[in-house]
């Protein structure tokens, strides 16, 4: 089958293999790839910024139909549509994982980074660790549960937003789209930040609920945001640019003793004004990936139609076209970019 493999570091790392259809094992699924959407982690894996254990196929953002059932596994068939759970396992014995949290497990092992992932024509992945599709959704937008899943986290899960919140987001890529529209559910009033170039970016922010946006390289974000808070500062800010200048900014116009929550990789190290965020007392958290709830909270949101994902996606390639997929992705032109890596009847 084909798969798209980070086989070394270096720029010519990453190469369409041809590699064996994997077994089914007891308690396993082996799902027939419909879709694999490109993340920031798979960028930072190609550009050696983010570990991964090599050779590995990479891709963590799927949906694909069940093409074999394991031994011992219930609750699924074949041709059942299913998504499943970036962490494949954990140890189970240290702090993390007593506490349920094996997400932070040390020695956990992803799909797509530390396991075979979805950029194939079939992946093999543990059913209790698979979710069905909800009925109605394609498996077009089911790729998209993964990030949607990682906003989930930093909106609902790990952030104290509350309605009436004052919410800024930095950066208006699918990340930032998501976590706009999961603070607008939540009841905030949000502000969506891009740069240079975003205009229509921060347009679709603006049509799927923003109640304003910023362009900074045109006007003074910090008297923007006094603006529209009144000068108070914002409650809450997300930063999903991932850029070292947009962090500075985040933290500068957050209120005194108001959240900051980091949601994309920066791919490097960043200055940060620590005294800043100590002397007002700024609360700093992290969300990175999506639980086992992070998931289940999306499926439902995806399920009752919640989320405008549609807008989202930006271009099908499939995946002997990676290279001009990868391309597009560092054009920045555009949200999602999927990954066909098998032959589908249905678009
Ligand atoms: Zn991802
Ligand atoms: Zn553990």
């Amino acid at each position: 089958m084909k798969a798209l493999r980070k086989l070394h570091p270096g720029p010519e790392g990453v190469r369409l293999c041809d590699i064996p259809v994997p077994p089914v094992g007891e308690g396993e699924l082996r799902v027939k790839v419909a879709y694999a959407g490109i993340c920031g982690t798979d960028m930072h894996i190609i550009g050696d910024e983010y570990d991964a254990a090599l050779p590995v196929t990479m891709g963590h953002e799927y949906s694909g139909l069940v093409d074999a059932v394991g031994p011992g596994v219930t609750g699924f068939r074949e041709g059942d549509p299913v998504i499943s759970m970036t962490v494949a396992s954990a140890c189970g014995t240290c702090r993390c994982c007593r506490q349920g949290n094996e997400l932070k497990c040390p020695e956990r092992k992803s799909i797509g980074s530390g396991l075979d992932g979805a950029m194939a024509e079939y992946i093999v992945v543990r059913a209790d660790r698979a979710f069905h599709i909800p009925e109605g959704v394609s498996l077009k937008t089911a790729a998209l549960s993964e990030p949607v899943g990682c906003c989930v986290r930093s909106v609902v899960e790990v952030s104290a937003i509350r309605a009436g919140d004052y919410v800024y987001v930095s950066g208006p890529g699918i990340m930032g789209q998501l976590t706009a529209q999961l603070a607008r559910l939540s009841g905030a009033h949000v502000t969506v930040g891009g740069a240079a170039g975003d205009g229509e970016r921060l347009a679709l922010a603006k049509r799927l609920g923003a109640g304003a946006t910023v362009d900074v390289s045109q006007c003074d974000l910090a008297e923007r945001a006094r603006e529209i808070t009144h000068g108070e500062g914002f409650d809450v800010v997300y930063e999903c640019a991932g850029v070292s200048p947009s962090a500075d900014a985040c933290l500068k116009v957050l209120r005194n003793m108001g959240q900051y929550v980091q949601v994309c990789l920066f791919g490097k190290t960043v200055p940060f004004d620590m005294d800043g965020a100590l002397i007002g007392e700024k609360h700093i958290v992290n969300s990175f990936a999506a639980d086992r709830s992070s998931f289940e909270i999306t499926l439902r949101l995806l399920e009752a139609r919640r989320l405008a994902l549609e807008d989202l996606i930006t271009a099908v390639y499939p995946i002997e076209d990676w290279e001009q997929a990868v391309a597009h992705v560092r054009r920045r032109d555009g949200y999602k970019i999927l990954l066909r890596p098998g032959d589908w009847a249905e678009g």
